[in-house]
């Protein structure tokens, strides 16, 4: 194709790209490179695993979700729920951005309930200058082209809630993007549910039973959730039609990193 472009969604956890899964599966059905980059390696994330096999377990359900869509994924293997700022981590997020050179990059706001979230974007934001400045991680080459930045939609209010600058229909990624993250075995049928105090023998065994329940529970007001929080944004975009989007995904742009005009926003999000 003409125009490919390279994204990289830059994630906390394991099933934090996901949260752009429609945006990524979009763009990848139009052609463009789509990568999925993890800064931590899910090592603290669950109620009865941990260490070394519970990373690997994470690896392989990752694993199952590029062999699904196709988007490479790659990790940082910092700590889970022990992710800083500091300078090593920063030159370990440097090097990732650079070998990767996206065109854009989509992350976490730096408002979020979870540090390792919020660290996530810092480290990012902490990047953004420096991935053009060669005396800065020196072993890397510089980036020739300085990334736009986006965040992933959210619904936390303060300080400072989620604006969305652009808005997409996922609707028809939606069955997709549920698959993505019911690869997750160890969050979604395991760990997520603990911690919201479920009673796990409600959980059913069986890899389809499972992923009806996940649909019809965890996720099922969820994405019409987004819709209803873009509803303004959705039918100034779309018309009419925008009252009948059921599922969205939306993007807020960074101040730092490259600003798209308008029309290179268009370009960069063709629908
Ligand atoms: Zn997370």
């Amino acid at each position: 194709m003409a125009d490919k472009h390279r994204y990289l969604v830059i994630g906390a956890h394991a099933d934090d790209c996901e949260s752009a899964g429609g945006i990524a599966l979009k763009l990848k059905a139009l052609g463009h490179d789509v990568q999925f980059l993890v800064a931590t390696n899910g090592c603290s994330g669950h109620h009865l695993q941990m260490g070394g096999a519970l990373v690997q377990r994470r690896l392989r359900e990752s694993e199952r979700v590029s062999a699904l869509t196709g988007i490479p994924y790659h990790m940082l293997d910092l700590p889970d729920g022990g992710l800083t700022t500091g300078l090593p981590e920063r030159n370990l997020m440097m090097r990732a951005i650079r070998d990767i050179h996206p065109d854009v990059i989509i992350t976490h706001r730096p408002w979020d309930y979870h540090p390792d979230h919020r660290n996530t974007s810092l480290l990012v934001q902490d990047c953004a200058y420096l991935l053009m400045v060669p005396n800065v991680s020196p072993a890397t080459p510089p980036m020739k082209r300085m990334p736009a930045i986006f965040y992933m939609q959210d619904r936390f209010r303060k300080p400072i809630p989620f604006s969305p600058d652009l808005v997409f229909d996922i609707s028809e990624q939606w069955e997709m993007k549920l698959r993505m993250y019911h690869q997750y075995d160890s969050q979604m049928y395991e760990w997520l549910p603990w911690v919201d105090g479920l009673d796990m023998t409600t959980i059913p065994e069986g890899d389809e039973a499972r992923f009806e329940w996940l649909k019809n529970t965890r996720f099922g007001t969820r994405g019409e959730g987004y819709a209803d929080q873009f509803r303004k944004e959705l039918t100034a975009k779309y018309g009419q039609a925008g009252n009948h989007v059921r599922h969205a995904e939306a993007l807020e742009c960074c101040e730092y990193g490259r600003r798209p005009s308008k029309e290179e926003l268009d370009t960069l999000f063709p629908f």
